[in-house]
């Protein structure tokens, strides 16, 4: 278990949260005009990296708010959070 510091309510246990994903995946820009490969890759295919993430988490039972997590995936250190429409930390 590791906390999470979220910007409105404090260090909170990752229990607390939701996992929403990795937060570096974009949607494609013209999404009519997306081909079959650009959707499976939007939809389905995720880098696995050792070490660092930039994750989405939703603080479901706090203030609810979508926080983007830099989180190391090996050692569980957090390194930052911030609002999920702001730019990584
Ligand atoms: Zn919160």
């Amino acid at each position: 278990m590791f906390l999470i510091p979220c910007p409105h309510c404090g260090p909170r246990a990752m229990n607390e949260f939701s996992y929403g994903g990795d937060a570096t995946v974009t949607r494609p820009a013209a999404p009519g005009e997306a081909s079959d490969g650009e959707w499976i890759e939007y939809l389905y295919l995720r880098d696995n990296p050792k070490g660092g993430h930039e994750e989405l988490w939703q603080h479901i039972h706090g203030c609810r708010r979508w926080l983007r997590v830099s989180r190391d995936a090996v050692s569980h250190d957090v390194l930052g959070c911030v609002e999920a429409t702001e730019a990584p930390s």
